[in-house]
């Protein structure tokens, strides 16, 4: 451990093996979603206690530089001032009341507003919901069963998405999930990625069948892995062509990519209207609190209840609290934000670079807007799907990870993930960073399999 990231006040409270040998006893793993648990890097999770802009802080006073931003909501760092704000003065009032609240509809239209392809917005509390309710809506609008996803894409834990589903399944080195009986898994048909062939093939094979494609608007859950160029706009024209409906996942890049996530990025590429029908949201929305949304066309949107036949509803849906930490984020996520985003992205990335080169290691970092990623291993090419990117080498980045963490910057616990910045990564963030890298670059050459 570095002493130099020691936080030095207040009493060493409890270890993070202790705490981990604790949770390990009253929960399944000992975490409440499989990545946090370093099933693929080994070792101890730390188990944080604050945070403040790209700073966090475990149980034992030792602070990182944050490169898991929550695995997306964190665009503007940890406890920035006027969502903390915002969710407090929130709070005071009551944490809901089981009716609408005018906040509703203000995160709506923040929403339509980046993206006037969204005519309506239903808030819901995850992307897992998000997506499943989008599915739930394209399959009564087409009157169709099945779906098409691709490889690698994570779309949330419900029956019908979990093949082939990236980063959580991938670090484990699971095809799918057990307890998905061969009826759901046979309703969805899962492709290679970039592969329009393929998508013409399958709308062949299963004519007037398909309801939807969903996909991710750029793939972020086996590392990035951004569409090939005309790859949206020929999925958009064969899913028409057919009557089928596009689903959009911005639950991960949505309001982070870009202001208008990734589809901002893409949308000035397509023919007049060529658009996505729906499109999913969660992550950056919420702002660190459980809140998602599923929006798009007005006839689409309107099929759900208590309009149409589609029934969609949640307890907590439209939480006031996670309704206001939502809207201040999103307020606050201005273009000085993207552009420090952006800034950062490109500094690591630059700094990231030329440490794994002088050690030797090839690798290859991926980009997205935004968004970045850095695969191991040789890659000539920038891999265009999931076969590819499982070729990378996991023992390198293991010994990556833990020289980092040891560092005092805390990547994700697993090769198949973004690197999440946020507006809040600074010079200073990004000194602690570039003095981690050479050992950690180096271990990673000895690492080599
Ligand atoms: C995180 C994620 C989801 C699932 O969101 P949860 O809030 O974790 O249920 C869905 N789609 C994509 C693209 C995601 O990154």
């Amino acid at each position: 451990m570095n002493n130099a990231h020691q936080s030095g006040i207040g009493v060493p409270a409890v270890s993070n093996a202790s705490l981990a040998a604790r949770a390990a006893r009253a929960i399944p793993g000992g975490v409440n979603s499989p990545v946090r648990g370093f099933g693929s890097v080994g070792g101890t999770p730390r188990f944080m206690v604050s945070g403040q802009g790209w700073r966090m802080t475990d149980a034992e006073g030792t602070e990182y530089v944050d490169l898991i931003g929550v695995w997306g909501p964190a665009l503007l760092g940890h406890a920035f001032p006027e969502v903390i704000d915002a969710v407090t003065r929130t709070a005071a009032q009551g944490l809901g009341f089981g009716t609408s609240v005018p906040a509703e509809a203000e995160l709506a239209e923040e929403i339509m507003q980046r993206m006037p392809e969204v005519e309506r917005v239903r808030l819901v509390s995850t992307g897992t919901e998000a997506t499943m309710t989008a599915i739930r809506i394209a399959r009564a609008a087409t009157n169709r069963p099945l779906i098409i996803k691709f490889a690698g894409h994570y779309h949330g834990h419900s029956d019908g998405l979990l093949a082939a589903a990236g980063s959580g399944l991938a670090t484990f080195g699971l095809p799918g999930s057990a307890g998905v009986t061969a009826e759901i898994a046979a309703q969805t048909l899962v492709l290679p990625y970039n592969d329009l062939t393929a998508i013409e093939a399958a709308f062949a094979a299963h004519s007037g069948e398909i309801a939807a494609i969903i996909t991710e608007s750029a793939a972020a859950n086996m590392g990035i892995v951004p569409p090939a160029p005309g790859f949206t706009a020929g999925l958009l024209r064969i899913a028409h062509e057919h009557g089928a409906l596009v689903i959009t996942d911005e639950v991960l890049t949505g309001f982070r990519a870009s202001a208008a996530g990734y589809w901002g990025i893409e949308r000035t590429d397509m023919v007049p209207g060529q658009r996505p029908d729906l499109f999913t949201f969660g992550k950056v929305i919420g702002g660190g609190l459980p809140l998602a949304a599923l929006g798009g066309r007005a006839e689409l949107m309107d099929l759900l209840a208590p309009l149409g036949p589609v029934y969609q509803g949640g307890t907590l849906s439209g939480n006031p609290v996670a309704v206001a930490a939502g809207l201040a984020t999103m307020r606050a996520a201005d273009a000085g934000a993207y552009t420090q985003l952006n800034w950062f992205a490109d500094a690591l990335a630059r700094e990231t670079t030329s440490a794994l080169a002088a050690a030797g290691v090839a690798h290859r970092v991926q980009r997205a807007g935004t968004l970045m990623s850095v695969l191991f291993g040789d890659f000539d090419t920038p891999p265009s799907g999931y076969d590819e990117v499982l070729r990378q080498d996991t023992d390198q980045y293991r010994a990556f990870f833990h020289a980092m963490l040891d560092g005092g910057v805390h990547l994700p616990p697993s090769p198949f993930e973004t690197w999440f910045v946020s507006a809040a990564h600074d010079a200073v963030a990004l000194d602690r960073i570039v003095a981690a890298l050479p050992a950690a670059a180096r271990a990673a050459a000895a690492a080599t399999s």
